[in-house]
């Protein structure tokens, strides 16, 4: 794996076009991975030609980075995986990515993701699915699939992605690299597609706990174009509190779970106590209802936010329709995939005058328990601990025709989501198969950069 450090090395014995082209070249072979769908070649070699020149400089001056491609940005079109953006040239650019361009990074290319970063395996996208990076018969996990893939095919050293519901830390653990869901509100979503505007969080997937960490300060902070940030809070730490309370999930350790995904967590837990912390097991009896609060909340959330792609302000736009009616309802039949469209309905359904107090407002109420649940764990333990997920990379095609058991993947990503609270996952183990396992640490609101540094203190000693 080469990390930010090693590359900032290679551009001081080259150049950054050298190490921009080498990435591009890497990428271009591993195409056949199907992680990146548009390459940003001509902006990034001006770029790197800039900060050869001492143009541009900073903190990541010449580190060649991907975004997923639901942020905008310039170099490519912003397509979110869909039919319903394939031609759409982003007006301006995320906040996230502008800030990291201003201390210098390059963005090579836009990463392949679910349709709408709705799916949890990048199999929803309309241009075909990414392949895990370690087995190509296995899905790459999703929706940030072709950030995770790139990362640990090492064509860069990081990428961004979002979490709405587990997107960065799921694939995250599929592919072997560290993934940082922050706490809700800690990076501005300005210019990023919205997914579930209660969840939507922008993180990273890096090789190693330091580079997601200077990422992350870069990127975190109050933006004025999205309301829902937070003030400054994000400093990193240097050394971890040496002797931390953490509970291990019990309820995310039941049957049904891969015994080599809970050997895996069991052993991260010992090392945890190997270094002395305590970890003990804690309840957290609202996960049965996470799944269920999730599927009515968010997809509430989907069909609201995707209202605005009506085939006239842009995007996608029907031809040949003689009526209004019909140029909204073949613009959005032609630009949606079918998990798009199932989540505007279940929505629709679920807002509906006479089913709203009986879903959505339930949901809402289930969800404020499931917040009381964590508080009160807080207040015993700095951090939590589980997987990620209850299996390895599962095959290519095995959940994409049964909805449900796709979801049911998502088990332990959501009830982070729900409660923003923020959430990492990092490598923890392979299985006899070869196949990586992460484990998720949690912790309570604003605890960002304390978790990282817990995660660090033992990724060295590994
Ligand atoms: N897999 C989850 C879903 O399908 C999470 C998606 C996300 O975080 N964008 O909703």
């Amino acid at each position: 794996m080469t990390n930010i450090s090693e590359i900032q090395q290679q551009i001081k014995n080259t150049s950054a076009r050298q190490v921009v082209e080498s990435a591009i070249k890497l990428a271009k072979e591993k195409s056949e991975y199907n992680a990146l769908l548009n390459l940003t070649e001509d902006r990034a070699l001006l770029r790197a030609d800039k900060i050869d020149a001492g143009l541009i400089g900073g903190k990541l001056a010449g580190v060649p980075f991907v975004v997923k491609d639901n942020f905008l940005a310039f170099g490519a079109p912003t397509t979110a995986a869909s039919k319903m953006l394939e031609n759409f040239d982003a007006p301006l650019q995320a906040t996230a990515v502008e800030k990291l361009e201003a201390e210098g990074a390059i963005c090579i290319g836009k990463a392949n993701l679910d349709a709408f970063a709705h799916g949890g395996s990048t199999e929803n996208s309309a241009f075909g699915p990414t392949k895990n990076a370690i087995d190509q018969t296995r899905v790459a996990g999703g929706s940030s699939g072709g950030s995770a893939v790139v990362t640990a095919l090492d064509v860069v050293p990081f990428a961004l992605g979002t979490d709405t519901g587990g997107s960065i830390r799921q694939p995250a653990s599929f592919n072997g690299v560290v993934g940082v869901k922050p706490t809700y509100g800690t990076v501005s979503r300005y210019g990023v597609v919205a997914m579930a505007s209660s969840t939507d969080t922008i993180g990273v997937l890096a090789d190693c706990v330091t580079d997601a960490e200077l990422v992350m300060s870069i990127m975190s902070g109050k933006d004025e174009r999205d309301m829902t940030t937070l003030p400054d809070f994000f400093a990193l730490q240097d050394k971890a509190n040496p002797k931390q309370r953490i509970g291990l999930i019990k309820d995310f350790m039941a049957n049904g779970v891969d015994p080599e995904v809970r050997q895996a967590i069991n052993d991260y837990a010992d090392r945890l106590r190997a270094d002395g912390h305590t970890v003990e097991l804690v309840d957290l009896p609202m996960v049965e209802y996470a799944l269920a609060i999730y599927y009515i909340i968010v997809p509430a959330e989907i069909s609201s936010n995707l209202a605005r792609y009506d085939g006239i302000r842009y995007g996608h736009r029907a031809a040949g329709v003689k009526t209004l009616a019909e140029l909204y309802g073949q613009t959005r039949d032609q630009g949606f995939e079918t998990e798009n469209k199932r989540r505007i309905m279940i929505g629709s359904y679920v807002l509906s005058s006479g089913f709203f107090d009986a879903y959505y407002l339930q949901a809402q109420k289930a969800r404020t328990l499931l917040v009381n649940e964590f508080n009160q764990l807080f207040e015993k333990y700095d951090a939590l601990i589980g997987p990620v997920a209850p299996t390895t990379a599962f095959r290519l095609g095995e959940n994409i025709t049964d909805p449900v058991r796709m979801y049911l993947n998502d088990i332990m990503t959501v009830p982070a989501s729900l409660v923003g609270l923020p959430a990492i996952s990092v490598p923890a183990g392979v299985s006899d198969a070869g196949l990586p396992i992460g484990v998720q640490l949690i912790g309570p609101r604003r605890s960002d950069a304390a978790l990282l540094s817990l995660v660090r203190s033992l990724e060295n000693k590994q």
